[in-house]
């Protein structure tokens, strides 16, 4: 059984779980403390549109780490609905709404990507934007979307900073594509580079730390390799993302099987060190959710440096200071022998292999 029919099975027993909510509201919405492409800090206002879902996940079963589609709606999303989605929440925010902020508007997929939205509606979204007047808009796309069509049509209508999210992952093809199953060429992402630069659109590469199949030291290599070669070609930040064990993913699966352990919060920190160290202007910044949980990343789950890191990290991305990452515990040793453990061994180990 090819690769792609097995994660299309995986994810049709899952689909079938999904519940049918109001297409006129998005998935969520919030305001959260951001830091802007200066470096400054403000508030920024996510809008999760609720979208048919990822195109790629449909096809080919998707990325092995992603859950997104569960959030999609199983039911046709009209133009109408998605203006309406948006539309709302821009009025229930308006009062907070200032020349001093981001909106972000994500779907759980590609923004950019007319199956998921029409390009009336990208268009409708980026005029009404335009006229709010806001710092600056980011989205997020797959790189096969960001071409010169598109982003024509972001500065016909945007004169703000604009970003968009992509998801680099890795920049090993092998990494990218098997371990991940990204579908997404190198050529594919270095076009994506080149072309949204000369429309002064800035890349937001999310990398995801410790995908399946390797160490986990090979995951903090790879995450510090792909990190360097991202802001090397010109990306406006780096975001890394902690791999999390969603339901209905192969992650899952393989983790139910002790054979995958979601990233130490060790190693993260040495990511972010050495990331920051060789490029201390570069705009890095680290995911939170899920940290710190069974499911995401962990270091010993019963110890409680846990919490302290996940507020490390949030602390760093709004600071950029290298020295918030300055933490010791008792429990970095088990870490270190993790690493040398599983070096040694001929598979990545699961969780519960050192008790
Ligand atoms: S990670 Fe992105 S491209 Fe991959 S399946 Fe999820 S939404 Fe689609
Ligand atoms: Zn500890």
């Amino acid at each position: 059984m090819s690769m792609t029919h097995y994660l299309k099975n995986l994810r049709v027993k899952n689909l079938k779980k999904r519940k049918e909510k109001n297409p006129d509201y998005p998935i969520a919405s919030w305001i959260q403390d951001d830091i802007f492409q200066d470096k400054t800090i403000g508030k920024s206002l996510t809008i999760i549109l609720r979208t048919k879902g990822c195109k790629w996940a449909y096809d080919s079963g998707g990325c092995t780490m992603c859950s997104y589609l569960m959030d999609a709606s199983p039911v046709e999303i009209t133009s109408e609905n998605l203006k309406n989605q948006f539309d709302r929440t821009i009025e229930k925010n308006l009062e907070v709404i200032n020349n001093n902020m981001s909106i972000k508007l994500f779907t759980s997929g590609s923004f950019l990507d007319p199956f998921e939205i029409p390009i009336d509606v990208r268009e409708y979204i980026f005029q009404k934007i335009e006229s709010l007047g806001v710092k600056e808009v980011a989205i997020e796309s797959r790189a096969e979307f960001v071409t010169s069509e598109n982003m024509e049509s972001i500065r016909k209508n945007l004169s703000c900073n604009v970003e968009i999210g992509v998801g680099i992952e890795s920049f090993n093809d092998t990494i990218r594509n098997v371990s991940i199953n990204k579908g997404v060429s190198r050529e594919v992402i270095k076009q994506a580079f080149k072309i949204s630069k000369e429309y002064n659109v800035g890349i937001k590469s999310y990398i995801l730390i410790k995908p399946l199949f390797i160490t986990e030291k090979e995951a903090i290599l790879d995450s510090i390799n792909t990190a360097n070669e991202c802001i090397e070609i010109g990306c406006s930040r780096i975001s890394f993302c902690p791999a999390t064990v969603h339901t209905g993913t192969l992650i899952e699966l393989i983790w139910k099987k002790n054979q995958y352990r979601p990233p130490f919060l060790w190693s993260i920190l040495e990511i972010l060190k050495e990331v920051k160290s060789q490029n201390p202007d570069a705009l890095i910044m680290c995911d939170t959710s899920g940290v710190n949980s069974k499911r995401g990343a962990h270091n010993n789950i019963t110890c409680e440096c846990g919490e302290k890191i996940k507020e490390i990290f949030n602390e760093f991305t709004l600071t950029q200071k290298i020295e918030k990452l300055d933490v010791d515990c008792e429990c970095k040793k088990q870490w270190l022998s993790y690493l040398d453990y599983e070096q040694k061994n001929i598979v990545p180990l699961g969780d519960e292999s050192l008790l």
